[in-house]
């Protein structure tokens, strides 16, 4: 299965099996939007109380924030979006269908290094046991000259960026020989600016000064509340602000599943630290990011850093952590450090002075902020999409398996009465109620047992219990794990403890 193929698996599973749907879905949906369904809202807000109880309550200095999503429409002139947060966009004439342009040279550099894996392959199979990867690399001529070649379209696509050379990039499109994938030619446009905010208007009176821009990102309304955050609950620095919430980008390309969309989730955590003590700052969650992705146990292989070459105007250093999704290595996290910028802008454009004042020090000082930015939707479908596997059983037969992180999964235990009578889902419903207070338990007695497993792999429910003729004289009951299908006799006064150790 390629993986187009095993992507489409994907969309699709997760639509069969109540986690996502595309919104609108009775009016054929609403490009880039989607819906979590019954299964995807549990496996969504595990994943939130996962980041939500690393940052505050394993950090005695992070506390969080809910803002609104409607703020004052200076801020977004204060952070620098109303005039800054655009994308390039470029049509090709002949398709008639619109491009980032630096995701299109992205894309090129991308297809240069999979010929680097492609050699990598054809090297493996032909030195076998023997094939020593780094050596390879520093010694193929071939590998060396595809990686000159990235290197150099990398430096020259970040000088362009930086300068906002719009005609420079259209040029470095034509000089790569970059087709549009639909039409197949180059016949492309001008490249332009395209500003990504929403906007709508407050109130009656629609002058432009009501205008209100939905927020692209959560971190604004942390840095407006840094003030209030720091006074009310007598932060000392450094100390961190963690919110979760909506942002809302009018993407240009909004392709690959929940991966881009136009309504999101993030998850932020703004950390001010003293000036000249950022780097430190950046390194340390630099680390404690990729442990926190790493806790979950999926294989380190499938995260990689990326530094930025550019970097955003507000930025002096900043990383990527990129995820391995059926579609390539992505941006899953980014961790920035941000200097003082928005609270020293917020300071000039309110008229509100935002200083600390440093005891140990004897100092006052506008703090220093290093950001950590993870997408939750992209987060979902890293995990869903490592999750999802395809098995060839002993007997021939397949089955399809979430196997998720336990603790992510929507729900932790499903308890089956093997049938529909003899006082079989009475007992079962008694166990479900004894559980559903210490997790979150699903009750199903509709169907064969075999098929209530298979659905319960589906969803990636890590245990099954089964209430059989014997429980209700023995007491006991059948637990099933779902990722080696072991079945085990247990006694229902241990169900709790086994699945713990378990
Ligand atoms: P990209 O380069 O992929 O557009 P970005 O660099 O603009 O992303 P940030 O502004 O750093 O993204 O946002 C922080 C995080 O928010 C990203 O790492 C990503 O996980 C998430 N995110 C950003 N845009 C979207 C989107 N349109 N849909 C879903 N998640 C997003």
């Amino acid at each position: 299965m390629n993986s187009e193929e095993f992507f489409k698996k994907i969309v699709s599973h997760a639509k069969e099996y109540g986690f996502i749907y595309p919104s609108s879905d009775l009016y054929d949906g609403l490009a880039a939007v989607y819906d979590y369904g019954p299964n995807g809202v549990e496996l969504k807000n595990n994943i939130k109380q996962y980041w939500w109880r690393s940052m505050t309550q394993m950090h005695e200095n992070i506390v969080g924030v809910d803002s609104a999503i409607f703020m004052h429409p200076k801020i977004w002139k204060a952070s620098g979006h109303v005039d800054a947060f655009n994308d390039p966009l470029i049509d090709n004439k002949d398709s008639k269908k619109r491009y980032r342009a630096d995701v299109l040279i992205e894309d090129h550099i991308a297809k240069i290094e999979e010929k680097i894996n492609k050699e990598i392959t054809k090297a493996k199979k032909r030195f076998g046991d023997s094939f020593n990867e780094e050596q390879f690399l520093a010694t193929s001529e071939r590998v060396k000259g595809y990686k000159q070649q990235m290197e150099d379209i990398h430096q020259r696509f970040a000088d362009l960026m930086n300068a906002n050379d719009l005609a420079g990039l259209k040029s470095l499109i034509e000089e790569l020989g970059i087709v549009c994938p639909i039409s197949g030619t180059r016949n492309w446009t001008d490249v332009r600016q395209f500003n990504l905010m929403f906007s709508t208007k407050m109130g009656s009176v629609s002058d432009d000064s009501d205008i209100i821009y939905l927020r692209p990102e959560t971190a604004q309304g942390i840095f407006v509340n840094y003030l209030n955050v720091q006074k009310t609950n007598r932060m000392k620095i450094p100390f961190g602000i963690a919110q979760i919430g909506k942002a809302f980008r009018n993407e240009i390309v909004a392709r690959q599943f929940i991966f881009r969309m136009r309504e999101f989730e993030q998850m932020e955590m703004e950390f001010f630290c003293r000036p000249g003590t950022e780097m430190e700052w950046f390194n340390y969650w630099k680390e404690e990011r990729m442990n926190w992705h790493l806790a979950l146990g999926i294989p380190k292989e499938k995260y990689r850093y990326h530094d930025h070459e550019k970097l955003a105007h507000y930025a002096n250093a900043a990383t990527d952590i990129e995820f391995d999704f059926p579609f390539g290595f992505k941006e899953l996290e980014g961790i920035h450090s941000r200097t003082d910028f928005d609270l020293k802008r917020h300071q000039e454009f309110s008229g509100r002075k935002i200083q600390y004042f440093d005891a140990e020090l004897n100092e006052s000082y506008t703090p220093y902020c290093v950001e950590t930015s993870i997408g939750l939707d992209r987060t979902f479908l890293a995990v869903f999409s490592h999750a999802f596997n395809e098995e060839t059983l002993q007997d021939g037969s397949t089955r399809i398996v979430l196997n998720l992180p336990k603790q992510l999964a929507p729900y932790k235990v499903s308890v089956l009465p093997l049938v529909n009578k003899d006082g079989l889902p009475e007992m079962a419903h008694g166990i479900f109620n004894d559980l559903k207070f210490n997790m979150r338990a699903h009750y199903e007695e509709k169907d064969t047992i075999g098929k209530r497993y298979r659905r319960q792999d589906a969803i990636g429910t890590p245990y099954c219990i089964t209430v059989d003729n014997d429980s209700l004289k023995d007491n006991s009951v059948t637990i099933r794990l779902r990722d080696t299908m072991q079945q085990e006799r247990v006694s229902v006064d241990n169900i709790k403890s086994y699945i713990a150790a378990h």
